[in-house]
């Protein structure tokens, strides 16, 4: 193990879990860290916007993860703050109600036999192509149609797929269903649904750990813990990193400027990116070629409205998250925070909704007014879901994300490439995190992530890089997860 001596200094940008996780794991062993943001609060994604005492995230977040060493992490790290929440979600899909995951007896009871022998019928057909003759997976909708069969695709994928990623299943990678539904295969849904033979060691999760007020209470516990450690100016907010030039291997100076647009520059042994791969490139000195600024920006993302609505009603569902296929109704997903934790409001005779509107900046979503978009929702809410009078709005919200969703297109993996190639020239400089590796990274990957790479930092044996890239369907818990013994334990980090 390498021992930092006293005049290491590390210097993360981004206060999201990712970097909040790399700095925790950093400063509880004494290492000095400087965390570096450009929004007025921690948290990244993970932030909890309060409104008149309601509490909203960011679109519905859960924690859940199948390594049980990161869960006790967690449970040490929160306290007494975990509340535990039955998962009730469900798709609607052309007026019907369908259990998420799909469930064959659900779908029976909604569309009939004729569907479901017409659903197994696709998939064996897919079986044929694509396990006996070795069609390639090509693309995004090769990879649903090989394990759920054209008939259940294009049921419970297409149409939501499209609606978050802006673009046809056909022209993104296979590797996000890979990531995302690796070994959840049509027979776990079978087995689940029909025969109900729920195996010890294989399950479908039906209940997850969350914040009691929000799920912001994660990065900000980090960031206390930090703080605690190193003072309130190792956490500088309102300050956006702009230029980070290399003097030579652990030799770099970060600039970063205030919202005044003062600029400061701080000297460090090691930097930590969590902020977009598509940006850091672009900022290093001595700059980059061509080719790699070309890649770097091809490195897109999808963006989020958020409709945050509180309403004169005790409950609105019984879900944790509603996903919407149907593209008359402008929001893909919604959840009612109440339903995960009663905190989340503070009057209960009143509820409250959160409604995702994925879009790209400056499209016909991205370009409506907060009070349209609003509008909107309140609309399709009334008159097409029938979950609310209109009379029963008190107030509503939006906040717009620009960094939400990094998109696989079917190039991305080469752009990532040539970026990771120009980045290695940099000793001492590290990548971890959602945008900061291009990954469709949950918060428990990025905090994962981001513990690993303190302990590497610290000079363990660890690739912070590995995670998220198990072959195995997250939401499936089964008796060969990972156990891993990395994180500081509780008296190591008194
Ligand atoms: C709608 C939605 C629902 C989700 N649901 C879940 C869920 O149920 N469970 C789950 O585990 N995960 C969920 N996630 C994912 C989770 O939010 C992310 O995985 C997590 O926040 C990623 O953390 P990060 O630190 O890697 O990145 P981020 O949270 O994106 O943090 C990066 C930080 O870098 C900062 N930054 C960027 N550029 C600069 C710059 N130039 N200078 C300074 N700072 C900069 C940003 O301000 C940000 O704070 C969801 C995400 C979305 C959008």
């Amino acid at each position: 193990m390498t021992t930092l001596n006293n005049k290491e200094h590390v210097v993360i940008l981004g206060a999201g879990p990712a970097g909040l996780a790399t700095g925790h794991e950093l400063s509880v062993s004494g290492v000095k860290v400087s965390v570096i943001d450009r929004n007025n609060f921690v948290g990244g994604l993970c932030n909890t916007n309060v409104h008149n005492g309601y509490k909203f995230d960011l679109g519905g977040h859960r924690w859940f993860t199948k390594n049980e060493d990161l869960n006790n992490w967690f449970r040490r790290l929160m306290g007494s703050e975990v509340v535990w929440v039955e998962r009730i979600s469900r798709i609607y899909y052309d007026g019907g109600y369908y259990s998420y995951p799909i469930s064959i007896l659900n779908v029976i009871k909604n569309t009939g036999l004729v569907t479901i022998a017409y659903a197994g019928l696709t998939y064996l057909l897919s079986a044929l192509q694509y396990s006996v003759f070795n069609k390639p997976i090509k693309n995004m909708k090769d990879a649903y149609v090989a394990q759920f069969g054209g008939k259940l695709y294009d049921m419970f994928f297409r149409r939501y797929s499209e609606k978050v990623w802006g673009l046809p299943c056909e022209k993104l990678s296979s590797d996000w269903v890979s990531q995302r539904s690796a070994g959840l295969s049509i027979w776990t849904v079978i087995q689940e649904s029909l025969l109900k033979t729920k195996s010890d060691n294989e399950s479908l999760i039906e209940e997850f750990m969350y914040p009691r007020d929000g799920y912001v209470r994660i990065p900000e516990r980090m960031a206390e813990d930090i703080v605690a450690k190193h003072g309130a100016e190792a956490i500088k907010l309102e300050s956006t990193v702009t230029r980070i030039k290399y003097h030579g291997p652990n030799d770099f100076e970060v600039v970063y400027s205030d919202a005044n647009g003062a600029e400061t520059s701080i000297p460090a042994t090691t930097v930590v990116s969590t902020i977009p791969l598509g940006v850091l490139p672009r900022i290093m000195e001595p700059a980059c070629d061509q080719a790699v600024i070309d890649a770097a920006r091809g490195l897109s993302f999808r963006a989020l409205v958020t409709v945050n609505i509180i309403l004169k009603k005790e409950r609105v569902s019984i879900d944790t998250w509603l996903y919407i296929q149907d593209e008359d109704i402008i929001f893909g997903r919604l959840h009612e925070p109440k339903n995960w934790s009663k905190a989340m409001v503070p009057d209960q005779s009143t509820t409250s909704l959160v409604l995702e509107c994925f879009c790209t900046k400056d499209d016909h979503i991205w370009s409506m007014t907060d009070e349209e978009i609003g509008q909107r929702c309140i609309e399709d809410l009334e008159k097409k879901l029938k979950f609310i009078d209109s009379s029963e709005v008190i107030d509503f919200t939006c906040v717009r994300t620009l960094q939400a969703y990094p998109v696989y297109d079917l190039e991305y993996a080469d752009k990532i490439a040539v970026i990771h190639d120009f980045l290695a020239g940099f000793e001492g400089l590290h990548i971890v995190g959602r945008g900061g590796t291009h990954r469709y990274n949950n918060a428990d990957h990025s905090i994962e992530m981001g513990l690993l790479l303190g302990r590497k930092i610290l000079g363990y044996e660890v690739n912070h890089m590995d995670v998220n890239t198990e072959p195995e369907y997250h939401e499936i818990k089964t008796s060969r997860d990972l156990k891993r013994d990395y994180y500081v334990v509780e008296e190591e980090c008194n």
